[in-house]
């Protein structure tokens, strides 16, 4: 298979339409079989659901050339069973888990010259979502729905070397106590936007959202779960129903505990404790771990002992040991490998 001569190590984070993407629609209660298509385009009424009320909903993950030269995706299990609950919440039908992550399969087959080879840093990002594609002008859940997954080639996060991040507590609201933020809805990023530009205007580079009936706990920032680490190497991670269950972070816990042997913690985190925390990270697929340097409260800096210029040591352990197990350097668990190739 000739890969595509695209400069790997230099691609950003944007969106680059591969050959072909899977698409199946939802009509009269059932699922077609779905197939693989070449137009990234779609055509649909202006009076779609998602158009009108934001129904929709998303996953994303990736594909890796491993060291020995397969392609794997990491847990699309776990994907295709977060979608189904992210559906289930905004009544939009299933798309089978089995479905789903046979259409990720196919999809990155189809597009395997467009998979970076291992060591280039560059991965290939896989979007499958959902979205209500017929008329509805009535507030009520459409009747008709496609499903689709698109992949698009995405460089390295960390260009030239890992650079700790300053984030501030925010006082926008990311999830109600019992509204959608453990779904991932696309409705959850749309009013984040304003924040988050926000926070980028006053210089800094990510929300810290605390829980929004108390605003004294730590949720999550708009795309990335917290992981702390205390003085004496334990790991935390904050628990919350309004928080989005970050697959990166639950595996991270697992690798935490069964390979580095360290004691973890999924429980309520005071935005009062952060301040005696030694390490503090970002979990998502996008960056498996982005350091937290600063935490600043209004005008109150929080900064982590691990500094502003190199992730903390048990970060960087629990980084390299989960990018190892997705690059095949390191035996994964039981499950977490889907060989595609
Ligand atoms: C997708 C997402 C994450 C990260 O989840 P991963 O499965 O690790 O990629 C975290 N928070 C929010 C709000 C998200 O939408």
């Amino acid at each position: 298979m000739e890969k595509k001569n695209i400069d790997w190590a230099n691609l950003g984070f944007n969106y680059l339409p591969t050959d072909k993407r899977f698409v199946a629609n939802y009509k009269d209660g059932a699922w077609d079989e779905g197939s693989l298509i070449s137009d990234a385009t779609v055509t649909m009424t202006e009076c779609a659901g998602v158009l009108q009320y934001a129904q929709t909903c998303f996953e994303g993950m990736k594909a890796y050339t491993t060291e020995d030269g397969h392609i794997v995706t990491f847990r699309p299990d776990l994907n295709a069973a977060r979608m189904e609950e992210s559906c289930k919440r905004l009544e939009m039908p299933v798309f089978p888990q089995d479905r789903f992550v046979d259409a990720v399969v196919k999809t990155v087959e189809a597009n395997e010259a467009y998979v970076p080879p291992y060591g280039s840093g560059a991965t290939l990002y896989i979007r499958p979502f959902m979205f209500g594609s017929d008329a509805v002008i009535g507030v009520k859940p459409s009747n008709e729905y496609q499903f689709r997954v698109f992949t698009t080639p995405v460089g390295p996060y960390f260009k030239g070397g890992v650079k700790p991040i300053t984030i501030r507590v925010c006082d926008f609201d990311r999830a109600a106590p019992h509204g959608t933020g453990h779904i991932k809805a696309g409705l959850n990023y749309a009013m984040s936007l304003y924040a988050i530009m926000d926070a980028h205007r006053q210089g800094f580079d990510e929300n810290m959202y605390l829980d929004a009936a108390t605003r004294t706990k730590v949720e999550e920032t708009g795309g990335a779960n917290f992981l702390f680490v205390t003085k004496d190497n334990k790991v935390v991670t904050p628990k919350s129903d309004s928080i989005l269950p970050s697959i990166t972070r639950r595996s991270l816990l697992v690798v935490a505990k069964d390979y580095l042997g360290l004691e973890v913690e999924e429980r309520e985190v005071y935005f009062d404790e952060v301040k005696d925390f030694a390490e503090c990270g970002l979990c998502g697929t996008a960056a498996v771990i982005s350091p937290v340097g600063k935490i600043v409260d209004h005008g109150k800096e929080i900064c982590m002992p691990s500094g502003m210029s190199e992730m903390g040591p048990v970060t960087k352990k629990l980084y390299e040991t989960l990018t190892g197990i997705q690059m095949g350097r390191i035996e994964a668990p039981e499950g977490w490998i889907k060989v595609i190739k």
